[in-house]
């Protein structure tokens, strides 16, 4: 469980003295608890009590980061139920190659796993994992080599120890993912050699538990459960009984993230596609696929991004400038906040407009325009700041700033603040903007 304000503030120094700040030490432990501030806020908390704070609330389940150029965190989650807190880190997709695929089928998987992508509210969608499963056919090393050019992160299934060694020397660096059949010696001293993530499997919650004891004998911390069993029914169960003991008893064996394979559990690849969206709500970390095909990829990741973003946080466009069209000197400049929907409707209307106009984007914490200006965040001075930060009036010779038209009130105070710049009131509504540039003397 996530630690609650109380359980942090036994910890602080008590002296409200707001340097962190927040007006007093609870408050800030308030802030901690919801994760909107940071402990090294404060410069008077104890070495003691950092580590005594970090260990207590270091999430149940065990955070793995693996990958090089798509890094990826498996695992780290601290609620059970989405809407007690939160999710934190999305379940990578990705999709199974075997030794004894033809080749036509290998390159086509592995082309659509680089090229499938989809964008929705400005972030990149797309599958992350390749796993390669050894089948003695003598093509691992070939296989892992080409999944590896495409920076992906990779699952190396194999239990062939001189395979494995020279996978690594290819593609140690994405920090791979051991999957060995059995946990035997001579893997794990790889593992260990080569700091890297392992799989350990068990038919039964109670098989998992002794294996996850053996590898944790070896030293070895980062693991990754898969729970082996030959119908959903069965799997399903096992990992939301995982999930249960690992946040609610804090049963340290179980605190690791989760491996699923929907494609052993049937052939029929739609059904797989469901199975895989199970595993999505409850509780996959890594699902890997049989194929990847746009019909059955693009709904799960939807699912995940849905799932996986936190409802109390508004989903936001950085700060910054925007071109849309080819904006040239003579362009005008909108201005508006960082909320990722007000974002996408101004700039798809000032698009439709067919008018080349550069977009302002002020952070106001994912705020709209109306609540962010009655939050006070979103006023003449935050605007003009963000004029002279941005340098937007190096590139425009006109300098004619567009301001939402339900901020007409601070329409003035902004002539004030910016005297050398055109101030236009535009529309209320982004549907009018491009009826607006039209009939707009700029
Ligand atoms: S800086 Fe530390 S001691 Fe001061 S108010 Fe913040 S939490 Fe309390």
């Amino acid at each position: 469980m996530a630690l609650k304000p109380l359980d942090i503030f036994k910890y602080l120094p008590k002296t409200n003295c707001k340097e962190c700040g927040y007006p007093t030490c609870l408050a800030f432990a308030m802030q901690i608890a919801i994760g909107k501030a940071d402990l090294s806020q404060c410069p008077y908390v104890s070495e003691e009590a950092k580590q005594q704070l970090a260990s207590e609330s270091a999430p149940p389940i065990k955070t793995i980061t693996v990958g090089n150029k798509e890094k990826i965190n498996l695992g780290g989650e601290t609620v059970l139920y989405r809407h007690e807190k939160t999710f934190y880190n999305p379940p990578g997709i990705g999709v199974l190659i075997t030794e004894d695929m033809e080749d036509a089928e290998i390159e086509n998987e592995i082309k659509n796993i680089v090229e499938f992508k989809y964008e929705r509210v400005g972030v990149v969608m797309k599958g992350e994992f390749i796993g390669i499963q050894d089948k003695g056919k003598g093509r691992f090393i070939e296989l892992v080599n080409k999944c590896y050019q495409t920076g992906k992160n990779l699952i190396l299934i194999s239990d062939n120890v001189q395979n494995l060694q020279q996978s690594l020397d290819l593609c140690k660096d994405v920090k791979p993912i051991i999957f060995p059949n059995d946990t035997k010696d001579e893997i794990l001293k790889l593992v260990k050699e080569f700091s890297l993530p392992v799989v350990v499997k068990g038919e039964n919650l109670d098989e998992l538990a002794q294996k996850v004891d053996k590898i944790k004998n070896y030293g070895i911390e980062e693991i990754i459960l898969y729970p082996e069993n030959k119908n959903i029914k069965e799997i399903f169960k096992n990992i939301v009984l995982i999930r249960r003991a690992a946040i609610l008893r804090r049963i340290k064996n179980f605190g690791f993230p989760v491996l699923t394979i929907p494609a052993f559990l049937t052939d029929n690849y739609l059904e797989e596609g469901i199975y895989a969206g199970i595993f999505i709500a409850k509780y996959g970390s890594i699902i890997l696929l049989s194929k990847i095909r746009g019909e059955i990829l693009f709904p799960l990741l939807i699912e995940r991004l849905n799932i996986f973003t936190d409802p109390q946080r508004p989903m936001t466009t950085p700060e910054g400038i925007y071109e849309i069209g080819k904006v040239n000197e003579n362009s005008p400049v909108f201005v508006t906040t960082n909320f990722s929907l007000t974002y996408f409707i101004v700039s798809s209307e000032i698009e439709n407009s067919k008018i080349p106009a550069y977009l302002l984007i002020q952070d106001t914490e994912g705020l709209s325009v109306l609540t962010a200006w009655a939050a006070d965040k979103f006023n003449a001075e935050t605007i003009a700041n963000l004029v002279k930060k941005t340098k937007i009036g190096e590139k425009v010779k006109k300098k004619v700033l567009i301001i939402p038209g339900v901020v007409a009130q601070i329409y003035g105070e902004l002539e004030e603040e910016l005297p050398d710049w055109k101030i236009i009131l535009g529309p209320r509504e982004a549907s009018h903007i491009p009826t607006f540039l039209k009939s707009v003397e700029l």
